[in-house]
């Protein structure tokens, strides 16, 4: 298989060059060229499959023979040391949550930074060579990347946060790990942090000496294992409910979730539509219930980790549907909720079946619900289809807007809980690439 830019099918690359360089020379995102049918493989997975078995067989699969069986099955025991789960939604209809938050940093980023980490480490084992991963973070999607990095062969990561305008939680997800993984503490701003990191991509005497990569959310390394949450999800349902196939309903932000979901359709797994669920950042839904895609600077809402206005991977859709919006408008159907009616779902699924719902998550179930039961729905012949609706992160992250919800506080997961006991470290730096550069100078120059 090779990938090519969403901008320009001519540069075609290897995996292995697509998850260094992140993002193509033109400026567009890589994606598969051709679309291989893995129908047979998926059909053959039964619901005593772990989501390492599924990821090794469709990792071979997609990525051989530049990635071989054996070298699949040792990444994907690597990264998937946790499993999803169904689990069913009392009185919803036929609606269940498929729960990705029982990762290392409990949100379903853990699954593509796991995969991306198993990966790298794969690759630069084979060439005995090393890599650095520097990555700018305002709070929460660097914990995924430094979790996952954590103790990896051949890779250091450098993280750079805001000093003071992260969460102590967040903080200390991100300075108690050690070893490879070293934090930044920046005198200034996110932006500054992002600035000073583009800097050293582009500083020519830095990237001679040391081989300096990126874990952005748009590596292609990052997006292709979510498709395989997707299969496991449809393992899981009742033989019946498997052959009708299920409506899957995505929390989307920067459409990298949903987008892997639409490639698992493409292979073959037998999805009857996806449910694109924003908050009001609806550039989305707006383009496709007829509107024009107008991007446009983000608003804040509940669910934070979706406040994007100009979704990176609508690239990537875009391509996959030839910009035809009536493609992508006969798999994708666009619901958005607002800030009360997400407070609104926590607050009566709680008060019906005592379980706690992440703001991200209650929008996905508020949207399912919505959509199931529309009219839509009922022309589309989807009355009574199962729906999977995805929960991207454990309630234990978002404890104060969901005790503000439902009035109970819920429970901080074990591995969330662990890390506030540990022990602060980081350097702190001033907002300049000169001190950055420094910094990775004094560390690897020697290595
Ligand atoms: C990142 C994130 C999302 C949005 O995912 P995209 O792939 O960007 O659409 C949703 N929920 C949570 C908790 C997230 O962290």
């Amino acid at each position: 298989m090779k990938y090519a830019s969403t901008r320009n099918p001519e540069i075609q690359v290897t995996f292995k060059e697509a998850v260094f360089r992140g993002l193509a020379p033109d400026g567009g995102l890589y994606h598969p060229v051709s679309v291989p049918d893995l129908r047979g493989l998926i059909e053959s997975f039964s619901g005593s499959h772990s989501i390492a078995g599924i990821g090794a067989k469709l990792t071979a699969a997609f990525f051989g023979p530049e990635i071989s069986e054996e070298a699949a099955e040792g990444i994907c025991r690597r990264a998937f040391t946790f499993e999803p789960a169904l689990v069913s939604l009392p009185g919803a209809g036929n609606i269940g949550i498929l729960e990705l938050f029982h990762g290392p940093s409990c949100a379903f980023k853990d699954f593509g930074a796991s995969f991306l980490a198993a990966v790298m480490e794969e690759f630069l084992k084979q060439e005995a060579s090393r890599a650095v991963i520097l990555t700018a973070t305002s709070g929460d999607t660097g914990s995924a990347v430094a979790r996952a990095f954590h103790k990896r062969a051949n890779i250091n990561v450098v993280i750079l946060y805001p000093s003071g305008r992260v969460s102590p939680l967040q903080e200390k997800q991100l300075t108690t790990l050690g070893d490879n993984i070293s934090a930044l503490e920046v005198k200034g701003s996110f932006d500054d942090c992002q600035r000073m990191v583009k800097e050293a991509f582009l500083d020519r005497d830095l990237n001679e000496r040391l081989r300096l990569t990126s874990a952005n959310s748009i590596n292609l390394g990052r997006l292709i294992p979510q498709a395989f949450y997707y299969v496991y999800g449809w393992t899981r349902l009742s033989a019946a409910d498997r052959k009708a196939g299920p409506v899957f309903c995505v929390p989307s932000g920067n459409f990298g979730n949903l987008t892997a979901g639409v490639l698992a359709w493409q292979w073959g797994l037998p999805a009857r539509r996806f449910i694109a669920a924003t908050n009001i950042n609806k550039v989305v839904p707006e383009y496709l219930t007829g509107g024009a895609y107008s991007p446009r600077p983000s608003v804040q809402t509940l669910s934070n980790a979706m406040d994007v206005g100009d979704p990176s991977n609508f690239e990537r859709l875009q391509a996959i549907f030839e910009k035809s919006r009536d493609k992508m408008s006969k798999l994708i159907e666009g619901v958005f909720i607002t800030d009360r009616e997400t407070r609104d779902t926590m607050h009566s699924v709680y008060a019906e079946t005592g379980m706690f719902l992440d703001p991200h998550t209650a929008l996905g179930v508020c949207a399912a619900k919505r959509y199931m039961a529309s009219r839509q729905a009922k022309a589309a012949g989807l009355d009574g289809a199962p729906c999977i609706s995805l929960s991207t992160a454990h309630p234990g992250k978002f404890i104060e807007v969901v005790e503000e919800a439902t009035g109970k506080k819920p429970p901080l997961p074990q591995s969330l809980a662990r890390v506030l006991d540990l022990r602060k470290e980081s350097t702190v730096v001033e907002s300049t690439g000169a001190e950055l550069k420094k910094f990775l100078y004094e560390k690897f120059a020697d290595q």
